[in-house]
């Protein structure tokens, strides 16, 4: 599928999609509940791809679906009761901006895999059943993708091993890849919504706080120091610094 009609049946479904964004952000009612859930249905899409339950046509579909729906929902949560359902309109040309056309790249890339058999259908090596969430979610535990594939990066081949796994040419790092469309930006979205909430409000100035911790980077650090700014001024979590949906910054607001 390419992004033009991409967006034309993105488009199409819109409506569907903010009336299920809306049930979802209900049933979840935090943005962290939100994130979690959308990663297990993230293995549910892969292992459903592998095991041969869903067809290409339907994992793209799905993944598209879920992909948007969560974006939605999260600036749905971050709204709160400041009128959420103007907030998801307004938001929806950012969320297909940003989300559409990484998705049409990532889609494409996958569908080489699966079609020269990089990636087996039918390959029983990975037990989704069993497959451990830690590292999935940012802040979840300190793990990085090496720890989490059994290489060390010491070991001759090992790095290559890694850079392979990591642009989801294995069953497992296609899983972590996914969880990046589903799962990880509802952050970003979440303090968008928060955002639009509070410079309708009237808040003048905002503030980008880090964590701060060794795997901070260099960008949310410059952010961090920054401290006071009108309103408006600094880019969202995840947006503007190299941890992209890994940033866990927050924003406060007066
Ligand atoms: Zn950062
Ligand atoms: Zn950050």
């Amino acid at each position: 599928m390419d992004l033009l009609s991409t967006v034309g049946q993105a488009t199409k479904r819109r409506e569907d999609y903010f009336s299920q964004a809306k049930a979802l952000a209900k049933k979840y009612k935090t943005q962290e509940s939100l994130e979690d859930m959308m990663a297990k249905d993230a293995k549910v899409i892969v292992k459903g791809l592998r095991d041969k339950q869903m067809r290409w046509d339907e994992y793209e579909r799905t993944l598209l679906d879920k992909t948007l729906i969560s974006a939605l929902a999260a600036v749905y949560l971050g709204a709160g009761n400041s009128k959420p359902d103007d907030k998801m309109e307004k938001a929806w040309p950012t969320i297909i901006g940003d989300m559409l056309p990484p998705l049409v790249k990532f889609l494409s890339e996958t569908e080489t895999y699966v079609n020269d058999g990089t990636l087996r259908l039918g390959d029983k090596t990975m037990d989704f059943a069993d497959y451990n969430f830690d590292g999935v979610i940012p802040g979840a535990d300190d793990m990085d993708d090496d720890e989490l594939l059994g290489t060390n990066p010491a070991e001759q081949g090992a790095i290559e091993a890694a850079k392979t796994a990591a642009t989801g040419r294995t069953w497992p790092s296609l899983f972590k890849r996914v969880v990046r469309y589903v799962a990880n930006p509802s952050y970003s979205f979440y303090n968008l919504g928060s955002y639009m909430k509070h410079q309708e409000q009237g808040y003048k100035e905002m503030q980008r706080v880090g964590l701060q911790d060794k795997k901070t980077c260099k960008d949310c650090t410059r952010y961090h120091e920054a401290g006071w700014q009108p309103i408006g001024s600094l880019p969202m979590p995840g947006k503007g610094c190299t941890c992209f949906d890994n940033c866990r910054c927050s924003i406060e607001y007066r």
